[in-house]
């Protein structure tokens, strides 16, 4: 099969003919018909997350057909249109057993623990657990939106950070999952802030449903802008971008009792990232994590989506061969064009 591959962190990215995967027992084989482009691939590439093994086959937010099934697989079979969320759960763990797949303690990774969907085939473990089934009628290019951006952005919301119509959202940084929590909030009743530093995005989270957009470019204290729009500060406030500022300032959003919850990942030489404590004890703010979403919690999404409330296919703005990936990838890290590249495999 052809796929994106590295042998070096921040080098470009080659395509190349590498052997077809084959399943675990417990999973499969899929063909990718469609893949996103995230920042987390980015920071997988540049070397700033653990647990990659060079050379490397990025990939995450994949839609696709299985192609082939282990011998242990009892749900799924060749031929069923499936995605899958970027965390596999092992299923046996305590916190699977839980519920929380989400935070499984033994969780492969496609494109981080293994090499992923930038590839025309991809192996998946434990199919049982993780396939999502992809609604008839709903293509490809827009089911590659859900498996990272937009399950996480829905659970970050939802979920995690309990959104309740009325209330005051903001955003900070509106990228794939940032525009993707921009659209959620606006459709859960929420009036929502985007920030960010690109012109372009702000237009996108206007039209997604955003009250207001704060150009952070244009203003030394974002946070402040944002309490002033909100006559006191969010209820909710998202760090979708994964930078220590945006977090800080996501945090000095809030108004008393607000929730903070913490999207973009945040790597960093010694794991640590500084954020305002002291407000947290003072207005009795809550700080979140959220960590993708698990398969079991797919419908309610996916029915919102049928539903015609949720609109993933809008956010995706351009589609790209396996060939412009690698090119693709190196640029995440500089300017961001706004919205959502999703790349197809065998275009
Ligand atoms: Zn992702
Ligand atoms: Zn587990």
């Amino acid at each position: 099969m052809r796929a994106v591959v590295f042998d070096h962190y921040a080098t470009l990215a080659e395509i190349r003919d590498v052997p077809d995967p084959r399943p675990a027992p417990h999973g499969v084989v899929v063909r990718v018909e469609a893949t996103g482009l995230c920042r987390s691939d980015w920071h997988g590439w540049t070397g700033h997350l653990q647990g990659i093994t060079l050379p490397h086959v990025p990939g995450h937010e994949l839609v696709g057909v299985v192609e082939e099934s282990g011998a242990a697989v009892t749900a799924w079979h060749p031929g069923d249109r499936v995605t899958v969320p970027f965390v596999c759960a092992c299923g046996g763990c305590p916190s699977c057993v839980a519920g929380d797949q989400q935070v499984c303690e033994r969780q492969t990774q496609p494109g981080f623990t293994h090499w992923g969907s930038f590839a025309q085939y991809v192996a998946l473990d434990h199919a049982d657990v993780n396939l999502v089934a992809v609604p008839d009628g709903m293509s490809y290019t827009t089911a590659a939106s859900l498996g990272c951006r937009f399950a996480t952005a829905f659970r970050a919301v939802v979920q995690q950070g309990r959104v309740a119509a009325g209330e005051w959202v903001a955003v900070y940084g509106c990228g794939g999952v940032g525009l993707s929590a921009v659209m959620i909030a606006a459709a859960s009743g929420a009036r929502v802030v985007a920030v960010d530093v690109s012109p372009q995005a702000l237009d996108l989270a206007r039209r997604f449903g955003a009250a207001h957009g704060v150009d952070a470019t244009d203003t030394a204290d974002p946070a402040a802008a944002v309490r002033e729009l909100t006559s006191g500060g969010a209820h909710l406030s998202l760090d979708a971008l994964g930078s220590p500022a945006a977090a800080a300032a996501s945090v000095n959003s809030l108004r008393r009792r607000g929730r903070h919850v913490q999207v973009g990942l945040l790597p960093s030489p010694d794991g640590n990232t500084a954020v305002p404590l002291a407000r947290a004890i003072a207005l009795e703010l809550e700080l979140l994590g959220s960590h993708g979403m698990a398969a079991h919690a797919y419908p309610a999404m996916l029915g919102l989506v049928r539903a015609g409330v949720l609109r993933p296919d809008l956010l995706v703005t351009s589609t790209i061969a396996l060939d412009a990936a690698p090119a693709a990838l190196a640029a995440m890290g500089g300017a961001r064009a706004a919205g959502v590249t999703v790349i197809e495999p065998w275009a």
